[in-house]
């Protein structure tokens, strides 16, 4: 089945259906949005439209371009993304780039393709490789570069496409794609967009990683903690089922919460207690994120005894 974009970029889509019916169509188009949103899937689907030899505002699906292209091995699409372990498009890969644009299509009056994700990934000189090709290839060539709203590109490569900004998913119809990909239950999807708002695809991983469930165990226990039914050793255990980053994260996001609430409401002494908790934890986010290998069920034992603390002294 060929790929379509999403329900919530039907208007970007239209705009950019009316640029190629119109032959408006520029060498290189910036798509902006954020990344589990959906913006790869819009890619992929305009290069399946432009491929198709159809006339429909979509990919048919049926003719031999199409189903070359969604078999994956179509001669005309190139890919430019990190490579494995890497976070950065190397220079050998916008060389590789510049050749394939360079050779000719095997269909007559085709045109080449090429994704590049993310484009923060073209490092400066990986960028300045490209920026000839860019604004005037041979041949008829369309480079799609997607990256994350705001993000820091060259000027020179950000002048030379046309920027096509991305709408995110409202609520609803994140619910509504959610429901028909996943089979967790409603509590868990909408736990799930909370963590990851207008961004359904990133949601969706986050359901398969069991992200929701573990996260309203760990408020649970939190909440039980403050009762004294458990212990911080047993919930640092409960917790560990994730990388101890995520856990502490969690935790500081909502003791960020709390803060914010004591803050309106005028509790200064209250809130003086949680905002020391809040500096105990930089030092432990700042190891587990470094290089060194920290004991993580030591670090969730630190931070949870240290949060139990917290409590007693707020009772
Ligand atoms: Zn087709």
């Amino acid at each position: 089945m060929s790929v379509t974009a999403l329900p919530w970029h039907s208007a970007a889509w239209a705009r950019l259906i009316a640029m190629v019916q119109n032959n408006r169509l520029p060498h290189a188009i910036l798509l902006t949005a954020p990344s589990g949103s959906g913006r790869r899937q819009f890619a992929d689907a305009l290069c399946g439209y432009l491929i198709c030899r159809g006339d429909a505002a979509r990919p048919c699906g049926q003719c031999k371009q199409c189903l070359l292209y969604d078999s994956g091995n179509h001669p005309d699409v190139m890919v430019l993304a990190p490579e494995e372990s890497s976070k950065n498009i190397k220079i050998e890969q916008v060389r590789r780039a510049i050749q394939f644009v360079a050779q000719t299509s095997n269909q007559a009056d085709a045109t080449k393709l090429i994704i590049v994700q993310p484009a923060e990934g073209l490092g400066n000189a990986a960028a300045n490789s490209l920026l000839k090709s860019l604004e005037e290839p041979p041949g008829k060539t369309l480079f799609i570069l997607i990256a994350e709203p705001g993000a820091n590109l060259l000027p020179t490569i950000r002048s030379r496409c046309q920027p096509l900004v991305l709408e995110t998913a409202s609520d609803e119809q994140a619910m509504v794609w959610l429901t028909a990909h996943s089979s967790a239950t409603p509590e868990h999807l909408r736990a799930a967009l909370q963590l990851a708002p207008g961004r359904p695809l990133l949601a969706l991983n986050l359901l398969e990683q069991g992200i929701p469930a573990w996260r309203s165990v760990l408020e649970q226990n939190l909440l039980d903690l403050q009762q004294g039914k458990v212990s911080p050793v047993e919930i640092a255990k409960s917790a560990s089922t994730q990388p101890a980053l995520r856990a502490i994260q969690c935790l500081q996001e909502i003791n960020t919460n709390a803060c914010l609430a004591l803050s309106m409401a005028n509790k200064t002494e209250a809130l003086k207690v949680r905002l020391a908790f809040q500096q105990k934890l930089v030092p432990v986010i700042r190891q587990l994120s470094g290089t060194s290998n920290p004991n993580e069920l030591l670090a969730l034992e630190y931070v949870f005894a240290e949060y139990s603390n917290v409590i007693a002294r707020l009772d």
